[in-house]
């Protein structure tokens, strides 16, 4: 493993196996969960379910993140890579119809040992689950590793990303990752209803933001007509004010008919193709409960 490390726009540039990033990761993966989970887009999780894997450590830390036990205190337990290939295979034994790496950026190199021996046998697709805060690099060497892209694109707005996220440059690194895994992954190709490869592109509505929201939804349009390429867009209603968003009054609340409602007509009206959550689906069973399911 390289000794200091700079896979993501933190730039931390640390050793990881004596200091900790902004991320807070160790130099091995550490895990909250893995287990089958069946709320995820239909083509990701088909009719049973994607093998989750949530990892324990991120490099965005959204202040109103739903995941915060990992994402920011870093519930979970250390791995070595041939247990985390062990968990792989136990997740395929159970007959999912994918594996979702939920968070996985911080680890992409330990990710790569344990899926140069065991992607082989897994005969069904990779899922790059991402916040979107990439570097392209970091991407490029992922790639022949992951069968589908699922990056959200929470900000285009640089005042926003700051706020919430503590990452101005957000969209700027977030746009470069996206437009590489569209040109990695042109074309949506499925095997029986089930994505086995191309980008699938999510987006949380938040509290206040519907015009950001909008302008998000152009770029993916000129983007896809621009590279030629096909994807899927999500669009996710399901915001609930999470963590450290009661600092912020204004996300300190569910998002409005109103605000949804304008999102939605944007997505309609440049035809994009995906999946439109319902309004109403901004509730807590979506929330996994992190308790080493799948780890031990
Ligand atoms: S992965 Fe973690 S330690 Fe490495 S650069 Fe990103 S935030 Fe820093």
């Amino acid at each position: 493993m390289e000794s200091k490390c700079n896979l993501c726009p933190r730039n931390c540039n640390i050793d990881r196996n004596n200091k900790r990033g902004y991320c807070k990761a160790p130099n091995t993966i550490k895990l909250a969960k893995a287990a089958p989970f069946f709320y995820e887009e239909p083509v990701i999780s088909g009719n049973n379910g994607t093998g989750a894997v949530f990892f324990s450590g991120c490099n965005l830390k959204c202040c109103y993140c739903q995941n915060y036990q990992i994402s920011h205190e870093l519930f979970g337990e250390n791995v070595t890579i041939d247990r985390f290939i062990y968990i792989l295979l136990s997740l395929a034994d159970k007959n999912v119809d994918s594996i979702s790496l939920i968070s996985p950026t911080v680890y992409v190199l330990q990710i790569i040992k344990a899926l140069d021996k065991v992607k082989h046998k897994l005969k069904i697709p990779i899922i790059y689950n991402t916040s979107g805060y990439e570097k392209a690099e970091t991407i490029n060497l992922i790639n022949d590793y992951v069968d589908v892209y699922l990056p959200d694109i929470k900000y285009m707005n640089s005042l926003s990303s700051e706020l919430y996220s503590n990452a101005s440059d957000y969209f700027e690194f977030c746009s470069d990752a996206v437009k590489l895994m569209l040109e990695l992954k042109p074309k949506l190709v499925y095997k029986e209803s089930i994505l086995i490869s191309g980008v699938l592109i999510r987006h949380l509505v938040l509290p206040g933001l519907y015009k950001d929201s909008i302008n998000i939804l152009k770029w993916i349009k000129n983007t896809i007509d621009d590279l030629h390429s096909e994807c899927l867009i999500s669009l996710m209603s399901q915001y609930l004010p999470y963590y450290m968003s009661s600092n912020f009054p204004q996300i300190d609340r569910k998002i409005t008919k109103y605000e949804y409602n304008k999102v939605v007509n944007k997505a309609i009206e440049l035809q994009l193709s995906g999946f439109i959550q319902d309004k109403n689906s901004s509730k807590d069973s979506y929330i996994p409960i992190f308790d080493l399911e799948g780890i031990k």
